[in-house]
């Protein structure tokens, strides 16, 4: 008999079993805005057997046959041979078994309009399509653009992320964007933002940042909250608005009176100049695309441990270096994102391969990026920037259990050496087998268990469709 007895009907049996009711959530005011809480698979009690284990925990190390036995959440042991009688058996023979991606800035609420975009086409790119479409988004459009991000990134083996949300246009907006991350079972940092086109000398919606904290997030396991700030870099901003120094210290001082961290979009010299004059730098602030800095500018932010937030695939595009390496050298903590899918996709192993080989055509022998340091930067530093390193981000015993099975038989991974160059040089999200969230078996066998995906499809196939003719969209 096939060991694996981890199927869908298995884990829909147990969840019945448990009660669904007990494993719904408890954000009510959530659910007002998008619905009944959807019923996640139940947390039992597994071990992946005999897979090739990459821990990204020093002591543990690798383990080229070795076994991660998970219950009620957390990874309980991970070793060469684990004695776990009871417990399910995956089967991990021909498997990489990994920490889940960590990935720390996506505009997940820009998802429906990926249709839209043509990137040779000015008039139909990035900014133009979220501009005119955003102002449009109802709460229903919010919770099913998101539910698509977040069920995309699960299938690419992505189980943390930031939902880089600068499109919050009322509390029911923000609601819709938590129970869409809350239901497709990821987890990650919801940053709160204000709407497209809210002036630049008004404030955000500070009192409903309180509320959904206080109502929805702290009551939450998987769900942690910050702000996305408006750019302060003297740019006009796109559609994330650009305000002063002044308005920042306001909204920040605010968030950091919560214990609220701080996301924030910027290149070049000028903002960190400007936000080191203020005093606004700190450990809880993460800057987006390291991109145009000077040697005294990398300097504030190491000494400030602010972190640089790099979303290789997008960054290659623009103008000027990719400076992870630099600011690695500098001593500031980088990690990973994928910005949005609208023009580019939601793959983790392009974003490694693109950032370790513009490194390399930019330094040569003297760059310092391993394979394994991508997987790093991947995993561990994305967990340590989203302040998530003592949960996520390894496999380490009594830390929670997110991880990841890859395929090593599909045809691009049958034949390889070293699993970190595999990894980073050949994988695709493809490959991705088996998705395991706070240890819940969300995917395997590249589908979902419970998530329905082609709902997921539908809907925002309609939201799409309605949002098109709301914005009178082309013309
Ligand atoms: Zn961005």
């Amino acid at each position: 008999m096939h060991k694996d007895t981890f199927d869908r009907r298995t884990i829909l049996a147990a969840t019945t079993a448990l009660g669904a009711a007990s494993l719904l959530p408890r954000a009510a005011h959530a659910q007002s805005a998008a619905g009944p809480a959807a019923a996640l698979p139940a947390r039992g009690e597994f071990v992946v057997r005999g897979a090739y284990v990459l821990s990204m925990d020093e002591k543990i190390g690798d383990l080229p046959t070795g076994d991660v036995h998970v219950r009620n959440g957390a990874i309980v042991a991970v070793a060469p041979s684990v004695q776990a009688p009871g417990a399910q058996v995956i089967e991990g023979k021909g498997m990489l078994c990994l920490p889940g991606f960590v990935e720390t800035h996506w505009h997940h609420w820009t998802s429906v309009l990926r249709p839209l975009m043509r990137q040779d086409d000015p008039k139909s790119t990035y900014f133009p399509v979220t501009f005119k479409c955003g102002v449009q988004y109802t709460p229903q459009d919010s919770y099913r653009s998101v539910k698509l991000g977040v069920s995309q990134a699960l299938a690419a083996g992505i189980t943390t992320t930031q939902n880089w949300a600068h499109n919050v246009r009322s509390p029911a907006h923000a609601d819709a964007e938590v129970a869409a991350m809350r239901d497709a079972g990821i987890r990650g940092r919801f940053a709160y933002g204000c709407p497209l086109g809210l002036p630049n000398d008004k404030p955000m919606d500070l009192a409903d940042l309180a509320r959904i904290k206080r109502e929805v997030i702290d009551k939450n396991d998987l769900l942690t909250l910050g702000i996305c700030s408006r750019n302060v870099d003297g740019s006009l901003g796109g559609t994330r608005g650009a305000i002063n120094p002044t308005m920042a210290k306001k909204e920040w001082s605010a968030a950091r009176e919560l214990g609220l961290p701080i996301t924030l979009h910027t290149s070049g010299t000028g903002a960190i100049k400007t936000l080191n004059e203020a005093g606004l730098l700190g450990p809880d602030l993460q800057l987006v695309h390291p991109l145009g800095s000077d040697a005294a500018g990398r300097e504030v932010l190491a000494k400030h441990g602010v972190h640089y937030s790099s979303s290789p695939v997008g960054e290659a595009r623009r103008a000027g270096d990719i400076q992870v390496p630099e600011m690695l050298d500098a001593g500031v903590k980088v990690s990973l994102s994928i910005d949005h899918t609208t023009t580019y996709d939601c793959d983790f192993f392009m974003s490694m391969r693109m950032l370790y080989t513009i490194a390399k055509h930019r330094f040569g022998k003297k760059s310092k990026l391993t394979m394994k340091r991508m997987l790093q930067l991947a995993t561990i530093d994305g967990a340590r920037d989203l302040g998530l390193d003592a949960k996520v981000g390894s496999l380490t015993p009594g830390k929670r259990a997110d991880l990841i099975l890859i395929r090593t038989t599909d045809s691009n991974l049958s034949l390889i050496g070293d699993p970190y160059d595999a990894l980073v040089q050949l994988a695709e999200p493809t490959n991705v087998d088996t998705v395991v969230v706070d240890g819940r078996i969300l995917r395997r066998g590249n589908k979902f268990i419970a998530l329905d995906h082609e709902k997921v499809i539908k809907d925002a196939m309609n939201s799409l469709a309605g949002l098109k003719s709301r914005a009178k969209w082309p013309s």
